[in-house]
């Protein structure tokens, strides 16, 4: 077998990786394209990223691999965005089994942040081709791109548009982006925001894709195109892909958690959920003495309205990648909720009237009779929250969170956003 793998070509001005992918796709045909293009998804946190931290990489059956690596290397030399002070392609070829050594450093681009020479390194430690463009950093996610594991995967279908309709609004009929939607769901998921009201399946960025359809198999995908009324397609490309796997996320303690890493956080309610300007909501877990903030940012919208209910005490799993010290929420499992209880005076044992509170802690005295009570009328209240899985709405999902509609064999009660 045949790998190529490419990654860091385009701006945010224009051009996208999956598209340079979606043409060497073409033009790679001849040497036998083994399987869908892989599109993987690396760790979301790298500051260097320009969207969605993607690479790409053809399987190809045979060579000659000279041939293969010059075709590619002249296609990123044709589209990648050079004139990008952040756009630093790498191309990486590599012929035969994919060695151990790259699978480990494929996950870990993915969970953890790593650097150029490794790279090199390894790649020059199994001959593969290596071209570096400026700075080359591309060379790493090009590597992990073929080195990655599709243990779990989903596959993407990416429609382009046609070059001269860059620069004008997309045009798509929304009402069939909601049939195909509600024809093909959950094989289909994130087409549409339904409670948010928002196409969510195409960029307002001003790159080549018109929208991008994710699902279980690639048949659904081709069936939920054909109901789609849009604008001309260019082309379409479908991926293979690790987005809507999880497989970012490690299950870690709250003490040992490291900025940029995503993680699965278990812990209890130290810190109430607070609205701050601009609706952003923030609360924190406690674990064995470490605890951490976590938010629920204002692009998750409603996912919010399920955040404010926390209370302390609260039993939680906090799903999401930690920045600035803070876990970015994907998801929130609610474990197991604290009893609410809501305190009131109590009524005066003599007279039968409602007492007052002397003070904090000082217990209630009645107002008639001036009869004395030391504590209140305890009373257990049922909480709104329900335990279980939540997620944020299609509109703010990323592209590695797992959909809750995708989990097999769910362990607790699930809430999928939709
Ligand atoms: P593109 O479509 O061009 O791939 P993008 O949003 O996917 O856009 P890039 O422009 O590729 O982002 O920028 C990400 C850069 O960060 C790449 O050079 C990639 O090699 C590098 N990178 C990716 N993951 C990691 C990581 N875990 N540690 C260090 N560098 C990384």
């Amino acid at each position: 077998m045949l790998y190529v793998g490419i990654d860091d070509t385009d701006s945010k001005l224009g051009m996208c990786t999956t598209y340079l992918a979606a043409v060497l796709a073409e033009r790679l045909a001849p040497f036998g394209l083994h399987g869908y293009p892989r599109l993987v998804r690396l760790n979301p946190n790298i500051k260097y990223k320009t969207r969605g931290n993607a690479a790409l990489c053809l399987v190809l059956e045979r060579g000659p691999v000279e041939e293969v690596e010059k075709i590619a290397v002249k296609a990123v030399e044709e589209y990648a965005r050079f004139e990008d002070g952040n756009t630093n392609p790498g191309v990486v070829v590599h012929e035969g089994e994919v060695p151990d050594d790259v699978r480990a450093f494929a996950l870990r681009v993915v969970r953890d942040v790593v650097d150029i020479p490794e790279a090199l390194l390894l790649a020059k430690k199994h001959g593969m081709r290596v071209r570096r463009f400026k700075n080359g950093r591309g060379v790493i996610g090009a590597l992990a791109s073929i080195g990655l594991d599709l243990y779990d995967h989903t596959y993407e279908l990416l429609a382009y548009r046609l070059p001269e309709n860059y620069e004008k609004p997309r045009r798509l009929d929304r009402e069939s982006v909601y049939r195909m939607d509600a024809a093909t769901y959950p094989d289909t998921w994130d087409n549409v925001d339904l409670r948010n009201k928002v196409v969510v399946f195409s960029p307002h960025t001003p790159d080549p894709v018109l929208y991008g359809i994710r699902g279980n198999s690639p048949e659904v995908l081709l069936k939920a195109q054909k109901m789609l009324v849009t604008e001309p397609v260019e082309r379409s490309q479908i991926f293979i892909t690790n987005q809507g796997t999880d497989m970012h996320l490690v299950e870690a303690k709250v003490a040992d958690v490291r900025n940029d890493r995503s993680y699965v956080l278990e812990g209890f309610v130290c810190d109430e959920p607070q609205a701050i300007e601009g609706g952003h909501v923030f609360f924190g877990i406690e674990q064995a003495g470490a605890s951490i903030k976590c938010a629920a940012f204002e692009p998750t919208k409603n996912f919010r309205e399920i955040v404010k209910q926390l209370i302390k005490g609260d039993e939680v799993k906090a799903f999401g990648s930690v920045k600035g010290d803070t876990v970015n929420l994907e998801k929130l499992e609610v474990v197991k909720l604290a009893q609410l209880v809501k305190t009131s005076p109590p009524k005066c044992p003599v007279c039968g009237k409602s007492m007052e509170s002397v003070g904090r802690n000082k217990g209630y005295r009645c107002r008639k009779c001036g009869a004395r009570r030391a504590l209140p009328i305890y009373e257990k209240v049922k909480r709104d929250l329900e335990p279980g899985l939540y997620e944020v709405p299609p509109s703010a999902r990323r592209h590695l969170a797992k959909q809750i509609i995708r989990i097999k064999e769910p362990w607790c009660r699930t809430h999928p956003g939709r």
